[in-house]
C-alpha cells in the first residue's frame, strides 16, 4: 500500500487545503478505511463559516472534516483481526461518535451523553480524505445492495431514526414534520415506516416540499412563501383541515428555527408528543405556555445523535423503506470539497444533500 493520501484539511474558517499527507497509522483497536463517499453535513458548513467551534480541545482546526462516511477496509488492527470480525475489502460505514464505554452515561447505554466521546470528523480527523481511521467497534459492514453513496449518509439517517424512535408514533396517527433538508425528508419516510396514518410536512421552500411529497408525505404546507400554492397563514388551521378537524398526534422538528419550534406546540393536540431535533443557536430559548400544556398533558422531547439504532438504519435502506436517492441531490469530488461546501451554503439552486465522492464506484 502507498503511504501518502490526498486530503481536504480544514485549517481555519473559510480556509481548506487540498494536500498530500501520510496515511494514518492505526492502533490495535482501529480499522483503516479507504474512503468511497462522504456526506456534507449542515454542521460542516457551520464549521467552515466559523459559526460553530470544532470539538477539538481548543475548538479550532486544523482538522479533516467528514463524519458521514463509507468505504472499504484497507487495514485491520490486531483486536479486530483476533476476533475475525472483518476481511480486507469489506464494504463498510462508520458511526463517528466513539463513546468511551466506561463513564456512567455509557454504563446506561446513553452513548449520546458520554463524557469522553471522540468524534471522527469533529474532534479527530475525519473522512474528507482518501483514508480514515475508525475504532473497530464503530465500523459496520453494509449490505451489498446498499451503495457507498447511500451508506455515507447512514449517519444522518441514524440520528433521524433515534429522533423518530423517541416520537413513539402509533399506527394511524397524524404526524407533522417540520423541515425539508436531508433529515426532514428522512424523517418523512421514517414516520411513515413507523406506522403514521397521515404525514404533513411544513417548510419554507416548495422544492423541498415537493421532494417531501415524493418521499410519501400526504400533505405539505409552505409557512413562509405567500406565492406558494401550498402557502397557509395559519398552520394549525391547515393541519385541522387536512385531519378531519383535529390537531396532530405527533410533531417532529428537523429544523432549529425557533418559530417552527414554537409553532409545533400549536399544531399538536392533547396527549401529543413533540420531538425537537434541529440545531438551534446557543442563545435560543423556547417558551412553553405551562398551564395549557399541563392540561393537555403534552410530551416535549429532544433527540441527540444516534445511540443504538445502526442495525435498523442499514435495514431500512436495504428494504427501501427509506429511499435516499430522493435526498442526494449534489455530488462533488474530494478536490472540489471546499467548493462543494460553499455551493451547499451559498447557491440559490434547489438542492437537498451534497456528498463528496472520494473514490467513484
Ligand atoms: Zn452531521
Ligand atoms: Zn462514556
Amino acid at each position: 500500500m502507498k503511504n501518502k493520501m490526498k486530503v481536504m484539511r480544514f485549517m481555519e474558517p473559510k480556509v481548506m487545503k487540498y494536500q498530500e499527507e501520510d496515511i494514518p497509522t492505526i492502533g490495535e483497536n482501529d480499522i483503516l478505511i479507504k474512503v468511497k463517499s462522504v456526506g456534507i453535513c449542515g454542521s460542516d458548513l457551520a464549521y467552515y463559516y466559523g459559526e460553530s467551534p470544532l470539538d477539538t480541545p481548543d475548538g479550532h482546526g486544523p482538522l479533516i472534516l467528514g463524519h458521514e462516511g463509507s468505504g472499504v477496509i484497507a487495514e485491520i488492527g490486531e483486536t479486530a483481526k483476533k476476533l475475525g470480525l472483518f476481511t480486507l475489502g469489506d464494504r463498510v460505514a462508520f458511526n463517528p461518535v466513539q463513546q468511551c464505554n466506561a463513564c456512567p452515561a455509557c454504563m446506561r447505554g446513553e452513548f449520546n451523553a458520554c463524557s469522553h466521546v471522540e468524534v471522527v470528523g469533529t474532534s479527530v480527523d475525519g473522512a474528507m480524505a482518501e483514508y480514515v481511521k475508525v475504532r473497530y467497534t464503530h465500523v459496520y459492514k453494509i449490505p451489498d445492495a446498499v451503495s457507498f453513496d447511500k451508506a455515507a449518509i447512514a449517519e444522518p439517517l441514524a440520528c433521524s431514526t433515534n429522533a423518530v424512535n423517541r416520537l413513539e408514533v402509533k399506527m394511524g396517527q397524524t404526524v407533522v414534520v417540520y423541515g425539508v433538508g436531508g433529515i426532514g425528508l428522512m424523517m418523512t419516510q421514517l414516520v411513515r415506516a413507523a406506522g403514521a396514518g397521515k404525514v404533513i410536512v411544513v417548510a419554507r421552500k416548495d422544492f423541498g416540499l415537493e421532494k417531501a411529497l415524493e418521499c410519501g408525505a400526504d400533505f405539505v404546507i409552505n409557512n413562509s412563501d405567500t406565492t406558494s400554492p401550498y402557502y397557509a397563514t395559519n398552520v394549525s388551521e391547515k393541519v385541522r383541515a387536512f385531519n378531519n378537524g383535529e390537531l396532530a398526534d405527533r410533531a417532529i422538528l428537523a429544523t432549529g428555527n425557533m418559530s417552527a419550534l414554537q409553532d409545533s406546540l400549536t399544531v399538536t393536540g392533547a396527549c401529543s408528543t413533540v420531538v425537537f431535533f434541529g440545531l438551534p443557536s446557543p442563545k435560543d430559548v423556547l417558551s412553553v405556555p405551562a398551564l395549557a400544556n399541563l392540561k393537555s398533558e403534552k410530551t416535549l422531547k429532544f433527540a441527540w445523535l444516534s445511540p443504538l439504532v445502526w442495525d435498523t438504519v442499514f435495514k431500512v435502506i436495504e428494504s427501501g423503506q427509506v429511499n435516499l436517492d430522493l435526498i442526494i441531490t449534489n455530488k462533488f469530488s474530494l478536490e472540489d470539497a471546499e467548493k462543494g461546501i460553499i455551493y451547499m451554503r451559498e447557491s440559490k439552486e434547489p438542492k437537498v444533500k451534497g456528498i463528496i465522492v472520494v473514490d467513484p464506484e
